[in-house]
């Protein structure tokens, strides 16, 4: 079990469309009936496993739980630019506070992977939830949505990173804000995401670059001179000074900064 409550993930043996192995569909479809066969499912039996290669995503949401100021900013502006509502409930990306924990297990945040071989896509018995076609984003189609939650159960994260949208009762997911009717700004992973522009802290970031699969890859350290002028240490371990950040970063020839992050922080 990973800190993230990670489930042993399944090999990537398995080739699909949309993420549908045809065991998985078969299965589906026996839970179902044949109600369940829906569009052109059922030509997807006769193709061979290789055609259903589920494409990359195009774009990742990375997380720095040690920069997390808890504030739920992110969850309130998710939830209003997909449903024009600020809902934590209806958030899609997710923050969890402790007010018994110490730093740096005091807040952190849940983001959807958009993981290569995604559970979620294979478990959905109708292709609702799938790969989108021009971006490759882990997406539910609504209007599919049979409200069987599988994929909710699938996702191998804990909280799962799909939700349940009790007011509209369709499985609902990050997409990277490619669909966000509430807001007029383009987003998916060519451009903006809310909550990344939204965060005060600048504590989520995009990167069009498949993470390391790990807890670890999918997180970054987004602490810069601006923060460690705040007096807060600046590495994972919580234990560097400013004044010794700023020793450090004297001691470097101009031009190379001594900070790990990349520069994100305002
Ligand atoms: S919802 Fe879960 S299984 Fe699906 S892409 Fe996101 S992290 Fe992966
Ligand atoms: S809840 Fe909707 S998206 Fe999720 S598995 Fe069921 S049909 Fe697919």
């Amino acid at each position: 079990m990973t800190k993230t409550g990670q489930k042993a993930s399944r090999p990537p043996e398995v080739a699909e469309k949309g993420g549908v192995s045809r065991r998985q569909f078969l299965a589906g479809v026996g839970g179902l009936g044949v109600g369940a066969l829906l569009g052109g499912s059922l030509v997807a039996l006769a193709l061979p496993d290789s055609v259903y290669a589920v494409p990359a995503s195009q774009g990742y949401l990375l997380v720095d739980t040690k920069k997390c100021g808890g504030c739920e900013s992110c969850m309130l502006t998710c939830s209003l630019v997909h449903t024009g509502k600020e809902n934590l409930a209806l958030s899609r990306i997710q923050v969890a506070k402790s007010a018994l924990a110490g730093f740096p297990q005091d807040s952190a945040q849940y983001q959807c992977r958009q993981c290569p071989y995604p559970e979620c896509v294979e478990a959905c018995p109708t292709g609702a939830m799938h790969a989108d076609e021009a971006t490759g984003v882990r997406t539910v189609d609504e209007g599919k949505c049979i409200g069987c939650q599988r994929c909710i159960s699938a996702c191998p994260f804990t909280p799962s990173r799909v939700q349940w949208n009790f007011e509209e009762r369709h499985a609902q997911k990050c997409d990277l804000c490619k669909n966000t009717p509430y807001w007029n700004r383009e987003g998916g992973p060519g451009g903006t995401q809310a909550c990344v522009a939204v965060c005060p802290m600048k504590a989520i970031s995009f990167t069009a670059e498949l993470p390391v699969q790990s807890d670890e890859g999918y997180e970054e350290n987004m602490r810069n001179i601006h923060w460690s002028n705040l007096s807060f240490p600046i590495d994972d371990a919580g234990k560097v000074s400013a004044e010794t950040y700023m020793r450090a970063k004297a001691a470097k020839p101009a031009g190379e900064d001594a900070s790990t992050d990349s520069g994100k922080m305002a």
